[in-house]
């Protein structure tokens, strides 16, 4: 950061300099460059006079200060003060041209051999012929000897510069290098205190959600804890007793069957543990791919007709195929956990219907039944891992306590939202909201 201070004041500081050195520099050529016209203007005022008076010997006196030539009408040349005559026409010189036709012209060449830009002053005399003056100009070369003074303070303004820049960018980071998180009130710097208070903020948000998060890891360990304990001790229980001799030969089967149900619900217990510890890995899921919910659904709800049937539970789906970007394996779970509630808290001769629908750009898929449904007080918190609204028959019911979370977490995955509508008595429903582009 001091780095990047540093090299922006100072490169801002070189450019302002520079910038000015260009300015004046440029201010001065033109300067000198409208002098020397001036001075050739003025020049062949007074050489026109003296012609005028005493002819080419006045001329011969002017010096070498300027070129002077002396032309006559037709572009003939009858004087020049650098080279002997005869030389050629100079009719069509741009500013003898000039002159001829409007009383005065000027111009400035550079020569190809030396390189050296001349300009030219030519005036109509009172005869009609036209008197010429040159010279070279040296504009550029005056321009930098006038700026040369000030190269010497340009370096030590670049040098002051650096060192300012340099002490800038070290009083800003300084004071924020400083902060002592631990002694917020120890920052000497009002400017600084929105960012310590944000700081501060942000530390009493991170505490706040580790101590929940270790919290909501010790309660779930205790819960998992409890609820693999429950069959585990009536599977050992039963087998206790068989091995010892108790029970009788007629009941061995009942005693075998509740160990089969107890190790079912264990394994149940298992794998959702499993499914939602990879929820919570946020795992990249290989296999995201179109799910028609329609399709889907009609398939679960097959799976559940038999357990549906025993209990006069009539099934229905309703709506049209429509498709998702989704992952099927974790769609089906979802599905399935609402459509598994929806017939183990219903009433017998009740019903369940699956809709699938789509508007604007979201499509829905609402499990609705005419089961018992959910007290006000438990809607929030049916969605927390092993929350049970009746905890005493939740045995007999069966279940892991962990369905619901399995949908809430899949449809975070999907970024699906979750809407759950219910009246005690009446039933239950709960929709699926998906984006129509999710991902
Ligand atoms: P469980 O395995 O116990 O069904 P869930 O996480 O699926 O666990 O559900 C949590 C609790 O929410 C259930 O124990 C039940 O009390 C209540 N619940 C869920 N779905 C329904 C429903 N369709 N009707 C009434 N109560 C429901």
């Amino acid at each position: 950061m001091t780095k990047t201070i540093f090299r922006y004041t100072f490169i801002a500081g070189v450019s302002i300099l520079i910038l000015c050195a260009l300015l004046f520099f440029g201010m001065q050529y033109t300067q000198t460059k409208d002098e020397t016209y001036k001075a050739l203007q003025q020049e062949a005022v007074y050489a026109e006079q003296g012609l005028m008076l005493n002819g080419i010997p006045y001329l011969e006196t002017l010096g070498d200060v300027n070129r002077v030539t002396w032309i006559n009408t037709d572009g003939e040349v009858l004087y020049d003060s650098m080279f002997s005559l005869p030389l050629a026409n100079e009719k069509d010189c741009p500013e003898v041209a000039e002159a001829l036709k409007k009383g005065e012209g000027q111009g400035i060449r550079t020569s190809e051999s030396s390189g050296e830009s001349t300009m030219y002053y030519a005036r109509r005399c009172q005869d009609g012929t036209i008197l010429r003056l040159s010279r070279p100009v040296r504009a550029m070369r005056e321009a930098f000897m006038a700026v040369r003074p000030f190269i010497w303070i340009l370096v030590l303004v670049l040098v002051i510069s650096g060192i300012l820049s340099f002490k800038i960018a070290k009083q800003i980071v300084n004071p924020i290098n400083a902060i002592d998180l631990d002694h917020p009130e120890a920052n000497k710097y009002p400017e600084l205190r929105p960012l310590i208070e944000k700081i501060e903020e942000q530390k009493i948000t991170i505490q706040e959600e580790v101590s929940s998060r270790e919290q909501m890891r010790r309660e779930f360990s205790a819960n998992v804890s409890h609820e693999l304990k429950t069959p585990l001790t009536s599977i050992s229980g039963f087998a206790e007793l068989m091995a010892e001799g108790e029970v009788p030969g007629d009941k061995v089967q009942e005693f075998s069957k509740d160990i089969y149900k107890e190790s079912q619900r264990l394994i149940a217990l298992i794998d959702d543990i499993i499914k939602l510890s990879r929820l919570d890995e946020e795992a990249e899921e290989p296999n995201w791919e179109n799910v028609d919910l329609y399709g889907l659904s009609g398939e679960v709800l097959d799976s559940l007709r038999p357990v549906a049937n025993k209990q006069g539970i009539t099934l229905k789906l309703t709506g049209s195929p429509i498709s998702i970007n989704g992952v099927y394996q974790l769609l089906s779970e979802m599905v399935f956990n609402l459509c598994d509630n929806a017939v183990k808290y219903n009433t017998p001769g009740g019903s369940v219907t699956v809709d699938v629908s789509e508007k604007d750009d979201e499509v829905f898929l609402s499990v609705a039944d005419t089961g018992i449904g959910i007290p006000t007080e438990h809607q929030k918190r049916v969605f927390e891992r092993f929350y049970r609204v009746d905890k005493s028959h939740s045995k007999e019911i069966g279940g892991t306590g962990l369905g619901l979370s399995i949908v809430k977490h899949g449809a975070q995955h999907h970024g699906a939202r979750v809407k759950l509508e219910s009246e005690p008595g009446l039933g239950t429903k709960i929709t699926l909201i998906f984006k129509k582009k999710a991902n």
